[in-house]
């Protein structure tokens, strides 16, 4: 039950979190008393994301983390604590995996020791099916063993253990789940989607690494936040949930649907060097939550990228200044 209970959002200002925030504060995701985001604006968190809600809707936090005091004082004060905060992007994580280890793993320990200093409510800590590394046919299972194979993916499977393993030693309520690729609204314009189609709207061209037949799952952001709220809800202390249940496309095949709905062709298609340690395939098995809590994703996937296309059309204001 989360009625009435006291909500803390970390990264509640990037892609994600803010959709949280924006799906709790419009009343699709009931129960909470108030909401609380803290987050520390790096270049993936911005105020605009937050621009829509009604500023006594929600109390901000400016901070970090890693900052033991501050987040004591903010865990003390609320029932539930959702952990989006992280460094998400591969490709940093490649070229410097300094800041993915500070916060995914670091941070995420912080918030943890804090929370265990309060030792009631519950902590759902945000994982991702990148944890379970590249799968050829079939489908990881919550119990497969991690083989993480980016810098960014191996951080995010530590603190993903090391919330497991808070619950294992302290007997907290932690609960973690883990979700396929996102696609939606206010991602940030260095992501795959939101890159190619702001891209294509400067007249630029789409680059794919290596070949372009890289597997992802495409799950719709909203049903992702579903999905969170269904194991807040009904979900039970120290299990972990996948999130799945999109769409599974090639890059190429992605890339050529958002060219085609944007009136463009093949031509803007640019191949180029393959990312490094490239997962070639992604695939979670979501019968867990689909059996145990009967979640199941709404959004059809052409309709939610059309959507998404559309909104990147008419918010050139909100993308603009991030991407330059
Ligand atoms: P994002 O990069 O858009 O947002 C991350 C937010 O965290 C930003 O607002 C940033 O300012 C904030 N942040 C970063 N470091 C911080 C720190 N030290 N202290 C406080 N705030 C900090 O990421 P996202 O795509 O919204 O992802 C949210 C979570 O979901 C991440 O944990 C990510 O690993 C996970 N996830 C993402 C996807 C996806 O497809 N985007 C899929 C599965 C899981």
């Amino acid at each position: 039950m989360v009625a009435k209970m006291k909500l803390l959002i970390t990264g509640g200002a990037g892609f994600i979190g803010s959709n949280f925030a924006r799906l709790v504060i419009g009343g699709s995701l009931s129960g909470f008393s108030s909401v609380t985001i803290l987050d520390k604006l790096t270049y993936a968190g911005t105020m605009s994301n937050l621009e829509s809600l009604p500023d006594d809707s929600f109390n901000f936090i400016h901070g970090d983390i890693c900052d033991e005091i501050l987040v004591t004082r903010l865990i003390n004060k609320h029932d539930v604590i959702i952990n989006f905060a992280a460094e998400s992007h591969v490709d940093r994580s490649i070229k410097n995996a300094k800041d993915f280890v500070l916060t995914n793993v670091v941070g995420t320990q912080t918030l943890l020791d804090a929370f265990k200093s309060k030792a009631n409510g519950i902590f759902l800590q945000v994982s991702t099916d990148e944890v379970y590394g590249s799968i050829s046919k079939g489908s990881w299972v919550e119990s497969e063993p991690l083989l993480p194979n980016s810098p960014y993916a191996a951080s995010k499977a530590s603190g993903d253990l090391i919330a497991r393993s808070y619950n294992r030693t302290y007997g907290l309520d932690i609960r973690v789940t883990r979700s396929s690729n996102n696609y939606g609204t206010h991602q940030f314009p260095e992501k795959l989607i939101p890159l190619f189609i702001t891209n294509l709207m400067q007249g630029l061209k789409v680059p794919i690494y290596g070949d372009g037949k890289n597997v992802r799952d495409w799950l719709h952001v909203e049903d992702h936040c579903r999905g969170i709220y269904a194991v807040l809800t009904g979900g039970e202390a120290g299990e972990i949930y996948n999130i799945g249940g999109g769409t599974e496309l090639t890059n190429l095949d992605l890339t050529r649907y958002i060219v085609n709905s944007m009136g463009r062709d093949f031509s803007d298609i640019e191949f180029v060097a393959d990312r490094l340690g490239h997962d070639l395939r992604y695939a979670i098995d979501w019968s867990k939550i689909r059996t145990n809590l009967g979640y199941a994703p709404k959004i059809d996937f052409n309709a939610g990228l059309d959507a998404t296309i559309q909104w990147y059309k008419e918010n050139e204001s909100w993308w603009f200044p991030l991407k330059n």
